[in-house]
């Protein structure tokens, strides 16, 4: 252990303390001990805090205990003169650090100090629910990352989708190098978080200059352009092992280990660092997290804390490299090979950066080359079965002009066909591919990809038609991705793209043809035409006993799996998470009972559950881990059930806000009375059909009125209300029980004369 980390890092830890202690006290005088702290949309109080301590901290008043327990973790530096290991001292003072932090953004919060002002600043993507974001907040960072992303991502943590997160601190030499970190980042996935600064200067102010997009929706997350802000990293760590591990606040030993194992993170941190810095990397190598440096440090070599060395010095300058950008990759390889992160990717031979962090991006109207699809064009696309030897893999034509003729922003037809062939390949399993193009196409930077079939919108941006993208790269990306994603089916690719006028009409003809028998044969795939249903247990990964049963006319609650996607899973992978349940004898088909169901239910859980009623809610309904798009849940008074979307923050009828319901409706328990569903579950047939369907529907977040009016409006006149979903209220309207009441007498909900619900 080097006595000048030693040194160092129990210096800054004493400062932060005595700068925590003085603001609170200030603010105790100021507002009062019974002043409410909190950070938006989380259950898990002051996350670090709480995982550490155990105290759930709710008011100010709580803090000063909080604030003794640092103030005990505090040593005095090491003496000049004296070696002793320094390493438990170190730590602690790392520990006393966050906690210090911790305190000082939540009363930042109380004066309107966080999440940080930043005039002029969006965020990416304009995702409702950002904890900063677009809720009319913009001209902020982010701050805090709420629950709801949390386990958006955990998800995908879990599943290694996104292999961990960077939490880099400081700035980096150049605006160019701090992009090409970035981007080497976001190419493999890995979650960044920034904050810090160098004299003034941080790599938020970097990105934002050089234009790139901030934000949930492209995995950058800007918390705060001081080193105090990358306390929201480690309180994104401690509420990831309390939510995925199971943990319970003041398990502080197994919440750290619980990341050193299982969460792949690592602090980069760029430009001169001071107390502070080492005193919070102190903190950071607590949760098994090394710190890579860009300067001159001394290095700890393991001891067992983390994984590989603690802190690893990587002066820039010194790096090999032919320019400033290669030094930038080798920085970034570096750090992932110190972590041991294990990288996943898929080999595109495209000229722009490819990953799905770049999935979210959008490119507007003014960095906009061409566009295919949208108001002024038509764009399609098609993907159909074909017999072996008439597919030539690899093969991709153009058929048509490319858009070299258009000018700067103009617009073009174009329809993307791709011929698939395979021994396992399926009809069936035609849209379940022609949906990944979606996020096929959408991984590439600069390429924004929206809708599907004949309303697709493809536009290319400026950079990427400058660095080469052409429509041949389309093609490129289809071959390269189902290879790499569906080999288990699909044996060849090749893919045709029409520009061509004549051609393109013909083929948009047949591909109209294609989904018009799809959609009949979707539309006739009813549960009672089925005699098995799927199971998913792919979320037991970190909800143990939770099991999806996917129905025809009941999708997955995380949206993402229907009963086509679990049985063209199952072809691919026998031995998957998704496995036929043979339905068998019915019990009671008005419930949703069968003998296969109610059997697989209570193996699934693991005895957890004993019978689960397809379409009730109240009785045996069906659990839920932790990524439903919407909760479902019971309003006595009203005999009627409300539906909260993921993307409202709003205060509900039921006094809770979704992060606060999400608690209740996860984990894996039956509740009746609370259930979490796929948003298309609402608009089925079979949508808690045992307890009066959807006209139980009293209260549903606008946003799905709005995103899912066609299909509401459709839900309507087959309950023969044609006028119900304005009966509905929504958080513009009702947000107390009392205010519910008064909307539904008001505008003649039929809830208010069904049977009772219970
Ligand atoms: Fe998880 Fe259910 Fe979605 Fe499967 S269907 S991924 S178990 S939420
Ligand atoms: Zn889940």
């Amino acid at each position: 252990m080097s006595r000048y980390i030693a040194t160092r890092a129990i210096r800054g830890a004493n400062a932060l303390v005595t700068e925590a202690e003085l603001m609170l006290d200030k603010a105790l005088a100021e507002k009062g001990p019974d002043t409410p702290v909190a950070f938006p949309n989380t259950a898990y109080y002051l996350p670090v805090i709480y995982g550490m301590t155990g105290f759930a901290v709710e008011t100010l008043g709580q803090l000063p205990e909080v604030m003794n327990q640092a103030r005990r973790l505090l040593h005095p530096a090491p003496s000049p003169n004296k070696w002793t290991p320094y390493l438990g001292e170190t730590l602690d003072s790392g520990m006393a650090t966050l906690l210090a932090a911790e305190t000082i953004e939540v009363i930042r919060q109380l004066y309107g100090l966080q999440p940080e002002p930043m005039p002029g600043f969006t965020l990416a993507g304009g995702t409702v629910y950002q904890a900063g974001g677009d809720n009319g907040l913009t001209g902020r960072l982010n701050g805090a990352i709420d629950d709801i992303q949390l386990r958006s991502w955990g998800i995908q943590l879990v599943d290694g989708r996104m292999p961990g997160f960077a939490a880099i601190v400081g700035a980096a030499k150049t605006n160019e190098i701090a992009v090409k970190i970035v981007r080497e980042l976001q190419r493999r996935n890995i979650l960044v978080f920034l904050s810090g600064n160098v004299n003034g200067r941080s790599i938020i102010h970097q990105l934002m200059e050089e234009g790139v997009d901030l934000g949930y929706d492209t995995y950058t997350v800007p918390f705060g352009t001081d080193t105090i802000s990358a306390i929201y990293a480690l309180g994104f760590a401690t509420r990831s092992a309390l939510t995925f591990g199971g943990l319970k606040g003041g398990m502080a030993r197994r919440i750290l280990e619980y990341n050193r194992d299982r969460v792949f993170a690592f602090v980069l941190a760029l430009g001169e660092v001071d107390d502070l810095k080492y005193a919070a990397a102190a903190g950071a190598i607590n949760y098994g997290f090394p710190v890579i440096a860009d300067t001159v440090i001394p290095e700890i070599l393991p001891t067992g804390i983390t994984t590989y060395e603690h802190v690893v010095s990587m002066p820039f300058d010194e790096i090999d490299g032919a320019d400033d950008l290669e030094r930038a990759e080798r920085l970034v390889q570096k750090c992932i090979e110190v972590r041991g992160v294990k990288i996943k990717m898929a080999d595109v031979p495209v000229p722009v950066p490819y990953g799905s962090a770049f999935e979210g991006e959008v490119v507007r109207r003014t960095d906009m080359r061409v566009e295919f699809g949208g108001k002024n064009s038509r764009c399609f696309e098609y993907l159909y079965m074909a017999p072996m030897d008439e597919v030539v893999d690899g093969q991709i034509e153009i058929v048509g002009p490319t858009f070299d003729e258009i000018e700067p922003q103009g617009s073009m037809d174009m329809g993307i066909v791709v011929q698939a062939a395979g021994r396992e390949m399926q009809k069936d399993f035609e849209p379940v591919l022609e949906r990944q193009f979606h996020y096929f196409v959408n991984g590439a930077s600069g390429i924004q990809h929206i809708g599907q079939r004949d309303i697709t919108w493809i536009r290319i941006s400026n950079s990427a038609a400058d660095a080469g993208f052409n429509l041949e790269h389309f093609g490129k990306i289809l071959h390269a991705r189902f290879h790499a994603d569906f080999g288990a089916i699909v044996d060849k690719i090749q893919v045709t793209i029409y520009t061509d006028p004549e051609q393109f009409q013909a083929w948009l003809e047949t591909a109209r043809e294609a989904y018009d028998f799809r959609n009949k044969r979707l539309a006739d795939l009813t549960d009672d035409s089925v005699d098995e249903f799927y199971s998913c247990t792919l979320c037991q990964s970190f909800a143990p006993n939770h099991v999806c049963i996917v129905s025809p006319e009941r999708l997955g609650l995380c949206g993402a799996y229907n009963w086509l996607d679990c049985k063209a899973s199952y072809s691919i992978n026998p031995t998957g998470p998704n496995q036929p349940i043979k339905l068998g004898r019915p019990i009671d088909t008005e419930k949703g009972y069968w003998e296969g169901t109610n059997d697989y239910a209570k193996v699934g859980s693991h005895g957890v559950v004993e019978e689960v009623a397809m379409y009730s809610i109240m009785e045996n309904p069906m659990t839920a881990c932790g990524c439903f798009e919407c909760i479902v849940m019971l309003i006595p008074e009203s005999n009627g059930v409300m539906v909260v979307s993921r993307e409202d923050t709003s205060m509900t009828p039921a006094g809770m806000t979704f992060s606060t319901l999400a608690g209740m409706a996860g984990g894996g328990l039956q509740t009746p009375g609370v259930m979490g569903v796929g948003k298309f579950y609402l608009i089925s047939p079979k949508f808690i059909s045992a307890d009066g369907g959807f006209k139980r529907v009293v209260w549903m977040s606008s946003f799905l009125k709005e995103s899912m009016a066609d299909e509401l409006r459709a839900v309507a006149e087959r309950e023969g209300d044609p006028d119900l979903i304005d009966r509905i209220a929504d958080e513009r309207n009702a947000a107390t029980v009392d205010e519910l009441l008064a909307w539904l007498e008001q505008h003649n909900h039929p809830a208010l004369v069904m049977d009772p619900i219970f």
